[in-house]
């Protein structure tokens, strides 16, 4: 029996002659790996089917733990008007690698909702913050961030990823940004944000270094979009 499979292109790379390989972000199976057979030849009537980022719906005979081909389908939202800006198609990107690297099955519901979300939002930097601090409680790494990690004190000077948390002005190597700081703190307290793209920016910045280190991937999305 046939079925249709609702969900998001993460990533299409070139498989065997001339298909193509889909990670692909499911609905109903979460993160899922598919081929679109025929897509690279030249008068393949598939290419709306493979558009990176892009909602669609595949039609297909779904096994589970197997390479599933897709049979036809049909493109839900392309997001054409958004792909015109350079930075949405880097937070695509960056969702997408997040995704991709930091799946976690249990969590496959709201991985599905924050993807679909943050890639129609206005507030890019505000909801990829929230996503990457939800991440590192989806993987057990929660940063300690009611006060320093050595001592207790709650005059706070700096993040140490090292450390995991906090450091009070004695135990810091470093001073950080107190906009940088107050997210922080607000994030962990679960209080409605209204900061700055920049602190946003730079909370991103350190977050992905964080979730590197301690789930040991390597985010190539971002140091692209640091480089432009
Ligand atoms: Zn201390």
């Amino acid at each position: 029996m046939s079925e249709q499979i609702e969900g998001f292109v993460l990533s299409i790379i070139e498989y065997r002659e001339h298909d193509a390989f889909i990670r692909f972000l499911s609905k109903e199976h979460g993160l899922i790996n598919l081929v679109l057979p025929g897509y690279y030849k030249a008068n393949s009537k598939q290419s709306r089917l493979g558009l990176e980022f892009s909602k669609v719906s595949y039609n297909l005979k779904y096994r589970e733990n197997s390479l599933n081909r897709i049979r036809g389908g049909q493109l839900i939202e392309g997001f054409f008007h958004q792909r015109e800006d350079f930075d949405w198609l880097l937070d695509a990107s960056l969702l997408s690698e997040l995704i991709i690297k930091l799946y976690i099955d249990e969590y496959k519901d709201d991985l599905y909702e924050s993807y679909s979300y943050i890639l129609s939002s206005e507030d890019r930097a505000k909801n990829i913050s929230l996503f990457l601090f939800n991440l590192s409680k989806y993987h057990g790494i929660q940063a300690m961030l009611d006060s320093c990690v050595i001592c207790g004190s709650t005059k706070i000077n700096s993040f140490s990823i090292k450390d995991a948390g906090f450091l009070c002005n004695v135990h810091s190597v470093k001073k950080d940004r107190v906009d940088l700081l107050e997210l922080l703190v607000y994030l962990n307290r679960g209080i409605e944000l209204d900061f700055e793209d920049s602190s946003y920016l730079s909370f991103i910045d350190l977050y992905i270094k964080y979730l590197s280190f301690y789930a040991d991937v390597n985010i190539h999305s971002w140091k692209l979009k640091t480089r432009v």
